[in-house]
């Protein structure tokens, strides 16, 4: 396999503090950082099984955007994007529409991997989103929808990263 280019490249991205980098230490370590710098961009080369073969996702962080203009350079970098929100802030929901609209823009499609991922579902009794809303978010947006907790882990975290890479390979064979 060639080292210098990945099967994938993945971009997640969010409000701020919905938990993108805990997810992403999760994904790849196992372990949850309770802190992490909120400031901090970081690309990540990950090398795994996915159905049994071996796959190299490259993995890009995003950190600050917050509700200014996505960047277009990031936009077209990446191949598969984790809109991610928390169950516990609204306002990182209503985020996802037009971020989701942002990136169609940049990438002059409306069409591209994306999932959905509600995070912090172990804070259950301050959930501010209900599922209802998050599924037709993401039938909305074409995207599969997975409920995670980095506090928690389990196997959705696994699944959302796996799903989208999946999507971004399949897609290319198909273009
Ligand atoms: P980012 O700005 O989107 O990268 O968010 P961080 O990963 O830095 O997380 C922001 C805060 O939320 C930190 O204090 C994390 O410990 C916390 N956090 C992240 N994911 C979860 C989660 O699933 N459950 C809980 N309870 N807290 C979380
Ligand atoms: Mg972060």
């Amino acid at each position: 396999k060639n080292c210098s280019s990945p099967d994938s490249r993945l971009v997640v991205l969010g409000y701020p503090a919905v938990g993108k980098s805990a997810l992403v230490v999760r994904f790849l370590t196992g372990r949850f950082i309770w802190e992490y710098d909120p400031t901090l961009e970081a690309a990540y080369r990950h090398h795994t099984m996915v159905d049994d073969e071996v796959a190299v996702m490259d993995i890009l962080d995003t950190a600050g955007q917050g509700d200014g203009p996505v960047r277009e350079g990031l936009a077209r970098w990446g191949e598969g994007f984790l809109l991610v929100f928390s169950v516990t802030d609204r306002a990182s929901f209503s985020f996802l529409q037009p971020l989701h609209a942002a990136l169609a823009t940049a990438r002059t499609t409306p069409n591209f991997p994306c999932v959905v991922v509600a995070n912090k579902t172990d804070l259950g009794h301050i959930t501010s989103v209900s599922e209802a809303e998050a599924v037709s978010l993401a039938g909305e947006l074409g995207a599969s929808l997975f409920f995670t907790s980095a506090s928690d882990g389990g196997p959705s975290i696994q699944a959302a990263f796996t799903e989208l890479h999946r999507d971004v390979v399949r897609r290319r064979w198909t273009r």
